[in-house]
């Protein structure tokens, strides 16, 4: 970037810094931001600012909000004895896109990943466990994501649960409907194997 005008450079440090953003893709983007109407400029901005002092997480369920609790969790149609416990809000957006579950949900905002230092105390673990026991939650569903981190999370939920008078289940992991099993990796064949239903 050298040979760019210092606010132009700054621009494209500043974008860098988001993930999978090279240098020069940043640059790019520094430049197609330069020859935008400053209408779009000032909206872009304008939104960047918005998200930091709007959004915050739900008291109940630590999803993203702009009002003071989530849509799932004011909706009292939803079963509130039920919670589904997602790693990251997306996922928890991504099931509700998919209209298959009713219930409320808990985000724990990561997976337990000892080698990054992410331990028991950086999840929204103990804030689940004040939860089950203060509602008498009748059902976990625990969907995390079906890798190493995933599963060791899953583990964890289920041992700290063990003994409690709630219903715990993983979600199933296998073969993408349309899939063909000969293009299914080996992992993923073994696990859909392991967490076969009777039909
Ligand atoms: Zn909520």
């Amino acid at each position: 970037m050298t040979g760019y005008a210092l606010p132009i450079k700054r621009l494209i440090e500043e974008l860098s810094k988001f993930p999978g953003i090279g240098e020069k893709t940043a640059t790019r983007l520094a430049l197609h931001i330069l020859h935008a109407s400053d209408e779009n400029a000032a909206m872009l901005a304008e939104s960047i600012l918005d998200v930091k002092r709007k959004i915050h997480l739900c008291p109940v369920c630590f999803h993203l909000t702009e009002s003071d609790k989530c849509d799932v969790c004011s909706d009292p149609s939803r079963d509130g004895q039920s919670i589904c416990v997602v790693e990251e809000p997306d996922t928890l957006i991504a099931i509700e896109e998919s209209g298959s579950f009713r219930g409320t949900y808990h985000v724990l905002h990561g997976a337990l990943a000892p080698l990054d230092g992410i331990g028991p105390d950086h999840l929204k673990l103990k804030e689940l466990l004040d939860r089950i026991v203060a509602n008498h939650i009748k059902e976990i569903i625990i969907a995390t994501n079906p890798n190493v981190q995933g599963e060791a999370t899953a583990l964890l939920i289920a041992k700290m649960l063990k003994g409690m008078d709630v219903k715990i289940s993983r979600i199933a992991c296998g073969v993408p409907m349309g899939g063909d099993l000969k293009y299914t990796d080996r992992m993923t064949l073994a696990k859909s194997l392991e967490y076969r239903r009777i039909v």
